[in-house]
């Protein structure tokens, strides 16, 4: 017999609250949620479908951590915290072992970062994820992407391009073990801890989801502002450079967008310095270029400018 819509949802997606201010979650027609007077609610969604965010056959672990992930990388982004999900799932069948994975990375997640599922809806058709997610940020704290100021230094956490050279590697080859690369694209790491560190120094933040170049342009758009991004500066991660040759990993750098980095400006002086001593131990930052005044971003190499070939990386053509 397979598992009907409120079995399955019960079975798999109703879990005993975790947080205090979830006065109803899963189970009635809406979910109760309080919000305190001092903070802002920020709400964020993301959906992942199947053949176009992740392969067809990909890890249901897989699946489930990162339609969560994405979000989480938006709340980091804007300096929240984040609190409480909804989960709209489109499934072609009530497959257990399949709902069991998924859960499993979508909760075990939510449970690392205080996140309770607070409700959601289930239908059958294409395999199909979305999950939203709201969180808290007090009052007037928010960072965003339109606030960038010519002087500002360029800032890209972590190691951008891993996750894109992990998925190329998991679209050529179907055997052997996942290595870091291919890690870092089923399982990134949302930077929530430093969302909340630069939301008292950042003039400005975005989260990297579709490259940096292309989310540095987004964010310059943005501000009304341009900036100077210096290639020798680039974080070219050692696993990268083991794994191809320097302007290919270069290449992943500019334009790999599943990282889900975060890109930010800081004001040049103290702000660097006060954010360098209190970042998390995993989460290392790297200025890579400048904010100017004017419009667009221009890449430069040994101080001459350099056209590097546009658009964002696309996986899948
Ligand atoms: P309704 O028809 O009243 O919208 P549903 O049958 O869609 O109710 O859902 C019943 C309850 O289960 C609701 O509280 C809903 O939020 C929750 N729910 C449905 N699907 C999911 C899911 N995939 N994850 C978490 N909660 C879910
Ligand atoms: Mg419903």
């Amino acid at each position: 017999m397979p598992l009907g819509e409120f079995d399955l949802i019960a079975k798999f997606f109703s879990r005993p609250p975790g947080r205090d201010d979830v006065v109803l979650g899963v189970g009635d027609d809406a979910a109760l949620l309080r919000v305190p007077a001092d903070q802002t609610l920020v709400a964020a969604t993301d959906t992942l479908v199947e053949g176009r965010h992740f392969l067809t056959g990909a890890s249901p672990e897989s699946i489930g951590y990162r339609a969560l992930a994405v979000n989480l990388s938006d709340l980091a982004a804007m300096g929240a915290e984040p609190a409480w999900a909804l989960l709209s799932l489109s499934i072609p069948a009530a497959d257990e072992i399949w709902l069991s994975g998924f859960a499993k990375g979508l909760l075990t997640l939510a449970s690392r970062f205080g996140v309770d599922l607070v409700g959601g809806d289930t239908v059958r058709g294409p395999l199909v994820v979305t999950v939203q997610l709201m969180g808290l940020v007090p009052a007037g704290k928010a960072l965003r992407r339109s606030t960038a100021r010519p002087g500002d230094l360029l800032f890209v956490s972590g190691w951008p391009g891993e996750a894109a050279a992990g998925l190329a590697r998991l679209r050529t080859s179907d055997a052997g073990p996942a290595g870091p690369l291919v890690r870092r694209f089923l399982f990134p790491e949302p930077r929530l801890r430093l969302g909340r560190l630069l939301r008292d120094y950042a003039t400005s933040a975005m989260d990297v989801s579709d490259g940096l170049l292309g989310d540095a342009e987004k964010l310059c758009a943005a501000s009304g502002v341009s900036a100077c991004i210096d290639l020798d500066d680039l974080p070219v991660s050692p696993e990268l450079l083991r794994c191809h040759p320097a302007t290919e990993a270069e290449r992943f750098v500019l334009h790999g967008g599943d990282d889900y980095e975060l890109i930010f400006t800081l004001p040049p002086g103290k702000a660097v310095d006060a954010v360098r001593e209190r970042l998390p131990a995993d989460c290392p930052i790297t200025a890579v270029g400048r904010i100017e005044s004017g419009s667009g971003v221009r890449c430069q190499r040994a101080g001459a400018t350099v056209v590097v070939p546009g658009g964002g990386y696309d996986h899948f053509t």
